[in-house]
């Protein structure tokens, strides 16, 4: 098979956003801000761990603050929210983020309501998410320093850095969680594409993917969208994470066959998941930018 589409370089991409991150946040220190990240984990689930760690080494290398606070497994509902408030309360904290999941007994909801929406690092406050729905287009979204859920606004600058002009275009998310399908949704609606939200309830899943110039894949199905399904020339992201037996990563379109329909495509590895901290970074400079005094 012939290869047509043009690979979307997220790693290259989230590098140089990072390079960007790292001069902003060198701008704001002669402002009197250094940027600061807190997590919060609850437990010692290794993946967790190991993700939370890649967050605070992602800040000391953009030179902004981190700091990590761990709580047992044990820990109260009381307990976190307590935790959460000093947070709230800590001038050098602009963003917060509370790791995934919890414990059973810790009340998530409650626990990430009581994140205050001005430190809240990866957009998921319901205060922020109403927020985002209401702004009629990104330009709002951006002036009025909304923070974004981290994967979806990695998908949106990955289409942006394909250059296609986003308005009138029909973009179909597959896929319809909190984290990545519906605030995708709301970015591309966001930048006036004509979007449709596909999930597992949907009839005819190629011929809606089809339709597509922009298809963002977030299932969790290894392969699940084959090539046929793709539109000639269409923007391909991927989100899809899943690991075979062996270990190795797929995403959730058939690459190979994709790419010979595809205008462009992002690879898995090396596409979204590089944007996501990258995009947490983002959110807590923008977050800590209102707090500079002006020179
Ligand atoms: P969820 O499991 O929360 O959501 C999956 C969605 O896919 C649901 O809306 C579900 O529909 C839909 N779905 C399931 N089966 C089908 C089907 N046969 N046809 C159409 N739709 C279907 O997953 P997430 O959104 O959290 O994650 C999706 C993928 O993205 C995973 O592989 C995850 O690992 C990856 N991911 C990657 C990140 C990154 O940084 N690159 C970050 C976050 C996630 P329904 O609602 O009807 O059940």
């Amino acid at each position: 098979m012939t290869m047509t589409a043009q690979i979307i370089d997220g790693k290259k991409i989230a590098a140089e956003t990072r390079a960007a991150i790292k001069t902003d946040v060198e701008t704001l220190k002669k402002k009197g801000v250094q940027p600061g990240l807190a997590t919060l984990l609850v437990g010692e689930d290794p993946a967790s761990k190991i993700y939370v760690a890649s967050k605070h080494k992602a800040c000391q290398e953009a030179g902004m603050n981190s700091f990590n606070h761990t709580l047992p497994k044990d820990a109260s509902t009381e307990t976190v929210l307590a935790k959460v408030r000093e947070l709230n309360a800590d001038p050098k904290v602009h963003g917060m983020l509370i790791q995934l999941p919890l414990p059973p007994q810790v009340d998530s909801e409650r626990v990430l309501e009581a994140v205050t929406p001005a430190k809240d690092a990866d957009g998921f406050h319901p205060t922020n998410l109403g927020r985002l729905i209401s702004a009629k287009d990104m330009a709002e979204i951006y002036a009025r320093n909304i923070p974004i859920p981290c994967t979806p606004l990695g998908c949106l600058l990955l289409v942006e850095s394909t250059g296609l002009r986003l308005a009138g275009k029909n973009a179909v998310v597959v896929g319809r969680s909190l984290i990545v399908g519906k605030p995708a949704a709301a970015l591309l609606l966001a930048s006036h594409c004509t979007v449709t939200i596909a999930h597992s309830r949907t009839q005819n899943l190629d011929a809606v993917c089809r339709e597509a110039d922009i298809l963002v894949a977030a299932v969790g199905k290894a392969k699940m969208i084959e090539g046929s399904w793709i539109k000639e020339g269409a923007v391909v992201i991927d989100v899809g994470i899943n690991r075979s037996p062996e270990g190795k990563i797929f995403g959730d379109v058939d690459f190979d066959a994709a790419s010979a329909r595809a205008g462009w495509i992002t690879p898995v590895p090396g596409g979204v998941g590089p944007m996501t901290i990258a995009m947490l970074l983002k959110n807590t400079v923008a977050l800590a930018r209102k707090h500079a005094r002006p020179v």
